[in-house]
């Protein structure tokens, strides 16, 4: 099993999480947007040459625990990703990711929109 996958499921759901120290700048990371709705920043991680988070402050576990209320939040993160892709020039492409639960393998209880890019990307996801 992935590193990555055995993480996910042993992540526990609710409470803070690393994403909520980072919205309070208890812990570093590289920021490379940050409006009053959202933040973005470089995943740890990297799974492709391009991959950042954008992540909403208000906190939100998971797509499935949103609420209808939440629709433009959530609307603002595919458009601030869009946004940060075309700044960053990604012209061939990118793929957008959100995780959820640990079927989806989230490993980080406070949503969060991958955006991965630079490579050729396959299909089926694993
Ligand atoms: P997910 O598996 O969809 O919950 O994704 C969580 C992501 O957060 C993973 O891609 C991790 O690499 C990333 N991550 C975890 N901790 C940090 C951190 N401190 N700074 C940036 N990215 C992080």
């Amino acid at each position: 099993m992935a590193e990555e996958v055995a993480l996910a499921q042993s992540a526990q759901p609710g409470g803070d999480t690393i994403f909520g120290k980072i919205l309070r700048k208890e812990i570093p990371c590289n920021l490379i947007y940050e409006d009053n709705l959202c933040i973005a920043f470089d995943d740890i991680n990297p799974q492709a040459p391009v991959h950042f988070l954008v992540i909403p402050k208000k906190f939100i576990p998971q797509l499935s625990k949103a609420e209808d209320e939440d629709e433009a939040i959530l609307g603002h993160l595919l458009i601030v990703a869009k946004k940060i892709a075309q700044k960053r020039n990604l012209k061939n492409g990118f793929r957008i990711v959100i995780n959820d639960g640990p079927i989806g393998a989230q490993s980080v209880y406070h949503i969060h929109v991958h955006v991965l890019s630079g490579r050729q990307m396959q299909w089926p996801p694993g």
